[in-house]
C-alpha cells in the first residue's frame, strides 16, 4: 500500500520582536540545503491579505478589528495553511494578540482543529532584550513598549501555547533566542524539527 508521509505542521509563537522572522529565515535556508520541501507562512501576513480585500489598509489595522471580524479572518487564513503539502509547513504566528477587550488567542481550538499542528516552537528572550529589539524596529506601528508589558506577555504567551499544546497533545519546545544567539537558537529548533 502507499503511504503518503504527512507534512510537519511546525507553529512558531513569539511575542512581537522576539525574533521569529530571524530564526525562521535561517530554518528555512537550512531545511533547503537538506533537500526539504518546506513552506513558510506568517499567519498575520496572510490575515493582512485577505483583510486588505475587505478594505483593511495597514497591516497594525488588523488587531484593532472587532474581535469576530479578527476570527473569521483567522479561520479563512488556517484553511489556506491546512491544504499546503510541503514536507515541512511552518507557520509564524503569535500565541496571543493583545485587543482592547483583553488577549486573545492566536490558535484557538477551531484554527488548531484546521491546521493540526505537530509541533509548537515557543520562542523567547530577556524582556530588555525583546525591548531594544522592538525600538530598533521602525518599521512597525508598535503598540507603547513597556518592560513590565512585555514580561506579562511573556506570561501569557506561556500560558497559551501549554493550552495549544493540551488541545493538540502535540508538544511545545521552549527556545530561547538570546541576544546575538541566532544560529544556537536555529540549531536547537533543526534538532526539534528532526533533518
Ligand atoms: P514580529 O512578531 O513583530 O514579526 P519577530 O518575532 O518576527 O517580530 P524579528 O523581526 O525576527 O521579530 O526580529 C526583531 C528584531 O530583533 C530584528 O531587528 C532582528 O534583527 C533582531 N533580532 C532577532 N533575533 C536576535 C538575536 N538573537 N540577537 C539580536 N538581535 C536579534
Ligand atoms: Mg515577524
Amino acid at each position: 500500500m502507499l503511504c503518503l508521509a504527512e507534512s510537519k505542521k511546525i507553529v512558531m509563537v513569539g511575542i512581537p520582536g522576539v525574533g521569529k522572522t530571524t530564526l525562521v529565515s535561517k530554518i528555512v535556508e537550512i531545511l533547503k540545503d537538506h533537500e526539504k520541501s518546506v513552506s513558510v507562512t506568517s499567519f498575520g501576513t496572510l490575515m493582512f491579505e485577505i483583510a486588505k480585500e475587505n478594505g483593511v489598509k495597514d497591516r497594525d489595522e488588523l488587531r484593532k478589528l472587532p474581535v469576530s471580524k479578527q476570527q473569521e479572518l483567522q479561520k479563512m487564513a488556517a484553511e489556506k495553511i491546512a491544504s499546503q503539502n510541503e514536507q515541512i509547513v511552518i507557520i509564524d504566528t503569535h500565541a496571543f494578540i493583545s485587543s482592547k477587550e483583553g488577549y486573545y488567542p492566536g490558535l484557538p481550538e477551531h484554527v488548531l482543529k484546521i491546521i493540526q499542528p505537530t509541533n509548537f516552537v515557543s520562542v523567547s528572550a530577556k524582556p530588555e532584550e525583546i525591548y531594544n529589539r522592538r525600538m530598533k524596529d521602525d518599521t512597525r506601528n508598535r503598540d507603547k513598549i513597556t518592560l513590565s508589558n512585555i514580561k506579562k506577555e511573556l506570561d501569557v504567551q506561556s500560558g497559551m501555547i501549554s493550552a495549544c499544546a493540551v488541545i493538540t497533545g502535540s508538544p511545545v519546545k521552549h527556545i530561547l533566542n538570546g541576544e546575538g544567539k541566532v544560529d544556537e537558537a536555529v540549531n536547537k529548533i533543526v534538532t526539534t524539527i528532526g533533518l
